[in-house]
C-alpha cells in the first residue's frame, strides 16, 4: 500500500508538466516574499495593541506580533529576512 502511495507520488512527480506548474508556483511565491516579505498579525490586525477584557480601556502590545503587528512570512524567512 505504502509503496503503490510512494509510486504514485514519484509519478506525478516526474510528470514534466506538473513539475514545471510546481516550480512555477514556487518562483511566484518566492519573487511575492521578496516584494512582500510581511503579513498581518492575525490576533491584532496590524493596530498592534492588545486590549484588556478584564479592566475597560486598559491595553498593551500585543503579545503574538511583541507590538510590531506583522509577522515575516516563511518564504521570507527562508530568503533569511529579518522583521
Ligand atoms: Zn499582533
Amino acid at each position: 500500500m505504502a509503496d503503490a502511495l510512494i509510486n504514485l507520488i514519484g509519478a506525478i512527480l516526474s510528470n514534466a508538466a506538473v513539475l514545471s506548474l510546481l516550480v512555477g508556483a514556487a518562483i511566484v511565491y518566492m519573487g511575492s516574499c521578496i516584494v512582500k516579505p510581511y503579513r498581518a498579525c492575525k490576533a491584532c490586525h496590524r493596530t498592534k495593541e492588545s486590549h484588556s477584557t478584564l479592566f475597560k480601556g486598559a491595553f498593551g502590545p500585543c503579545p503574538a506580533c511583541k507590538g510590531i503587528g506583522h509577522h515575516l512570512r516563511y518564504g521570507a524567512r527562508l530568503l533569511g529576512r529579518k522583521l
